[in-house]
């Protein structure tokens, strides 16, 4: 392999990974700390001083391997002795206990359905496994720790759902009003317990301002535990290597590695691949598919970063001005921008363009997507029309029924609506407005407090 991975900034010790800030300001911290303080005080984003070598005979013999022994493999390195081993064996069998098909769409597309957990998206991996491990961390701790977390759709649900129920563990979720769908509105605000929505009117990078606000704000963290659940917390960003291997278990061209493209907006879930990739994980190419927010797609033109607003579209979840974790996948790579791009194209796909490609495979390959999965499904084939030699597949970020709304429409068809999801459906939703004001949100805090 031609890249050169990052060598890493300390002595590999596998009883004691350490991660450092990207900003370099902050000690270096243990798993558990990373988890527990989500950002580094410095701002900064905790990442692995150094990136594991996975055995050989992982990918070798990966085919005689269940999910569960692969995913404690891929993980353990990273959680060092923070966790007994078989503590965290029951942490990840629980994170992956369920279906992780590779269906085939056409000779050379595959569809990854990482959406068949409990909210009925990727997130739900991260969600349970970070949920799980802090719960751990957190069982003999006097004081209480608010998980404090912006969501432009999916997070919100993955996490209510995650730490439902958890001791010792408050949730408030910021999400923009509005611009959420339906059903993703319901799985964040019907819970209730120590799960609270605020909905707020203004859009998610506001929301995601609020949240650093508060992370940085001395008097709440002096009174209160806060820590995120976004995809920045490693204990979120890391299991999601899981399905990436899942993935290559099922490909049945192993001389021939498949192209992954990977729907974007934060980019903690194309990172994790990316990761997975460096520490010994075959993969062809990565692509990262965009929609009309294309801050990533402009940089690997231009070499320039240049933050933007988000604008809205209908795959929302990718609605990212600012993708926290670029910055993890330039780590990744040491800054060198010519290994970037070895490894990771990145394009941006318009909305006219994500539905047409809905509607073309449904009555093609008579196979749903969900809209972030089309804008994947087009990048894809627009790279396979290039490189003919390859084949590959997408990851279907989100069952088709949680967008009905936008899916409906465009297929000109009712979209069946599995019976777990109708009964949220007719939950009242219980949400606190706020507008965009972080001195409201530091209120609300104290009052749960
Ligand atoms: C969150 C989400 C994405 C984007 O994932 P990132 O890790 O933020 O890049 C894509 N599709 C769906 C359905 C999502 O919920």
């Amino acid at each position: 392999m031609p890249t050169n991975y990052n060598k890493g900034h300390g002595s590999p010790n596998y009883h004691t990974m350490k991660y450092y800030s990207t900003n370099h300001l902050s000690p270096m911290v243990d798993f558990k700390e990373a988890t527990i303080q989500g950002q580094a005080p410095d701002k900064g984003l905790y990442f692995p001083e150094h990136i594991p070598v996975l055995p050989i005979d992982l990918i070798k013999n990966i085919n005689s391997l269940s999910n569960e022994e692969i995913a404690y493999q891929v993980i353990a390195p990273y959680v060092g002795d923070c966790i007994p081993p078989d503590e965290l064996k029951r942490i990840v069998q629980e994170t992956v206990n369920f279906d992780i098909p590779l269906v085939g769409i056409t000779d050379d597309i595959s569809s990854l359905e990482l959406y068949h957990g409990p909210t009925l998206a990727f997130k739900d991996i991260g969600a349970r496994f970070m949920s799980r491990c802090l719960g751990y961390f957190v069982k003999n701790e006097s004081k209480k720790v608010t998980v404090l977390v912006a969501t432009s759709g999916d997070t919100g649900g993955a996490v209510a759902n995650g730490f439902y129920d958890v001791d010792g563990v408050d949730v408030v979720i910021l999400y923009p009003s509005g611009k959420v769908s339906s059903v993703q509105e319901k799985q964040l605000t019907t819970l209730g317990k120590n799960i609270h929505a605020l909905e707020v009117s203004g859009t998610f990078d506001d929301c995601q301002q609020m949240v650093k606000q508060a992370f940085t704000d001395a008097a709440l963290n002096e009174q209160l535990f806060l820590t995120s659940a976004n995809s920045i917390n490693v204990a979120r960003w890391l299991p999601q290597q899981f399905y990436y291997f899942f993935a290559y278990k099922l490909w049945a061209d192993k001389n021939n590695p498949p192209v992954i493209a990977v729907p974007s907006g934060n980019f903690g879930n194309i990172c994790a691949g990316i990761l997975a990739h460096a520490s010994g994980l075959p993969v062809q190419h990565f692509i990262a598919a965009c929609n009309a927010n294309d801050v990533v797609p402009a940089f690997m033109q231009t070499e320039r970063y240049e933050p933007k607003k988000s604008v809205s579209t209908i795959s929302n979840a990718m609605d990212v001005g600012n993708p926290s974790n670029f910055i993890r996948i330039l780590e990744i790579f040491s800054h060198k921008f010519s290994d970037l791009k070895n490894v990771v194209s990145s394009c941006s796909i318009s909305d006219e363009e994500t539905s047409n490609t809905l509607k073309e495979v449904y009555q093609k390959n008579k196979y749903l997507l969900d809209p972030h999965g089309a804008v994947g499904y087009l990048a894809l084939q627009r790279y396979l029309n290039e490189h003919p030699a390859h084949k590959g597949f997408v990851l279907e970020t989100a069952h088709p029924v949680k967008f009905f709304d936008v899916v409906e429409p465009i297929i000109g068809e009712k979209v069946p609506i599995p019976g777990a999801i109708q009964q949220q459906l007719l939950l009242e939703k219980k949400s606190v407005k706020i507008a965009a004001d972080a001195d409201l949100l530091k209120e609300f805090l104290f009052s749960i407090a």
